[in-house]
């Protein structure tokens, strides 16, 4: 059984292969897809590049070269609901495309010919993340030192479950994050490559789940706390939470 960790940043790709005592780099498609051992697990690890196009593209790569198992996206997101702040971790349960409007032909977000809008998430790999994330945030000290803790103000960050939605745009303005917000009142995060990924894993069949941070609030103040929050924060999420998520697996006998 392989699984492939997709990151969005550099930042969290190399916090990952810093920890494969084996990878080994198969270029294809312009990406370097990076195979090996992660926890005795192995893995396929690979940027996705930023969009909706760059993720499915490199989940079909995936699932078509070498032939995952299951996809678990980590990154980092915007927080849409309220309560929903920055450094919370949300575990998709269900992911949509929030820039697909095929109407009147087709309900709006439905992906045409598949009669879905929202594709699930697979349980058990969202169960166990949750899980894991919950573990971890418990003690964001121990996660990221108590300077990162105070400057990010980090000290009681949550675990959230729900809708995630993805689109091709950076959401960066509060009135665009208010759209969004009564369009779908029970989004959670907003990102620009997790719903492609879910679509793609859903027409091969094979399990996906999708772990992001948030890095910002989708608002006036997105871009600066994105870019704080990427160069400081997120890859120490993604690391931990990998990690921690492959250490509950049973190891291969
Ligand atoms: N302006 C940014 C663009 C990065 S795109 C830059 O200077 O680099 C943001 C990435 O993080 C995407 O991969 C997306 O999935 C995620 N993301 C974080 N916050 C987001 C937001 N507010 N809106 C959309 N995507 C967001």
């Amino acid at each position: 059984m392989t699984i492939a960790i997709v990151a969005a940043m550099h930042e969290e790709l190399s916090a990952l292969l810093a920890q494969m005592p084996d990878e080994q780099r198969v270029r294809v498609a312009g990406r370097d897809f990076w195979v090996g051992h992660l926890r005795g697990q192995a893995v396929v690890v690979v940027l996705s590049r930023i969009g909706k196009v760059a993720a499915a593209l490199t989940a079909t790569v995936l699932l078509e070269r070498f032939q995952v198992q299951a996809i678990v996206f980590t990154g980092v997101a915007g927080g849409l609901a309220p309560g929903v702040q920055v450094g919370d971790v949300v575990v998709a349960t269900r992911l949509l495309q929030h820039d697909l409007d095929a109407s009147p032909i087709f309900p709006k977000y439905e992906v045409p010919l598949t009669g879905h809008a929202r594709f699930a998430a697979d349980t058990e790999i969202s169960d166990s993340l949750a899980a894991v994330a919950v573990g971890l945030l418990a003690d964001p000290v121990a996660l990221l030192g108590q300077k990162v803790v105070d400057d990010f103000a980090l000290a009681t960050p949550a675990v959230h479950r729900g809708l995630l939605i993805s689109g091709d745009r950076f959401v960066s303005n509060a009135a665009e994050s208010e759209t969004l917000r009564r369009a779908l009142p029970d989004a959670l995060a907003v990102e620009m490559e997790g719903a492609a990924v879910a679509q793609v894993c859903h027409d091969y069949g094979v399990p996906f789940a999708a772990v992001r941070t948030i890095s910002d609030r989708a608002d006036d103040e997105a871009h600066g706390d994105f870019t704080r929050f990427v160069a400081v924060v997120a890859s120490r999420y993604s690391l931990a939470l990998v990690d921690a998520w492959l250490a509950t697996l049973t190891p291969p006998t």
